[in-house]
């Protein structure tokens, strides 16, 4: 089972949760996401359709994002599998996607509503590499591990986005949940405990 789907509002740890399974299984951690922000800071054609949208919490046109996957899952590296971290995020992603991919799994990370806007206004993140860390764990100051980076907060893990995001996420994406589990790869993994036995549970959903 090796193309699996991250679902669950923002801020459930789908970054974190796919960053630390892509280790572990030797697969691409794929993030619509971090591909925008990318293209944003380099000033692509396609960073700077995205930016206003990324920007106030709103999602991307369908079509932007199903060409930047349907791309990148070409890349040889996905050959074995790939784990795809915030796509799809509307039925009509889902619909394309299983266009040109097949999808093994689907976990649903849950998370209660009010938790979230904590774990986001204090999420930082690597502007080079994207690693998330969350300000109550930082041991060694504001930096990144891997790259000795200065992490910088998301522009728009501001409480008023993460508002909109959620709101978002409650009409276009959480219908995600029943497409899935209507087709039986649905697994759901609460992750309110730490970021280590939320793992372990990831890893049984997955093998189990
Ligand atoms: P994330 O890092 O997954 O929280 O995504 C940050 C922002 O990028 C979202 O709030 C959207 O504006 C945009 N985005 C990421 N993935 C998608 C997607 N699959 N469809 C539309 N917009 C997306």
């Amino acid at each position: 089972m090796s193309n699996i789907i991250f679902l669950g509002p923002p801020g459930a740890g789908k970054g974190t949760q796919a960053q630390l399974l892509s280790k572990e299984l030797g697969i691409p951690q794929i993030s619509t996401g971090e591909i925008l922000r990318k293209a944003m800071r380099e000033g692509t054609k396609t960073g700077l359709e995205a930016k206003r949208y990324v920007e106030s919490g709103a999602l991307v046109p369908d079509d932007v994002v199903i060409a930047i996957v349907r791309e990148r899952l070409q890349e040889p590296d996905c050959a074995n599998g790939y784990m795809l971290d915030g796509f799809p995020r509307t039925v009509y992603q889902a619909e394309e996607l299983g266009k040109f991919a097949k999808i093994d799994v689907a976990i649903e990370l849950q998370l209660a509503d009010e938790i979230i806007v904590n774990r986001l206004s204090g999420r930082r993140v690597c502007p080079k590499c994207g690693a998330t860390y969350h300000i109550s764990l930082l041991k060694n100051g504001e930096v990144c591990e891997n790259d000795g980076e200065k992490l910088i907060q998301r522009p728009d893990d501001s409480e008023a986005t993460i508002r909109n995001r959620l709101r978002v996420y409650q009409e276009q994406t959480a219908p995600l949940i029943s497409y899935y589990k209507e087709r039986g790869l649905l697994k759901a993994v609460n992750c309110e405990d730490s970021v280590e036995q939320n793992f372990q549970k990831v890893l049984e959903a997955i093998n189990g």
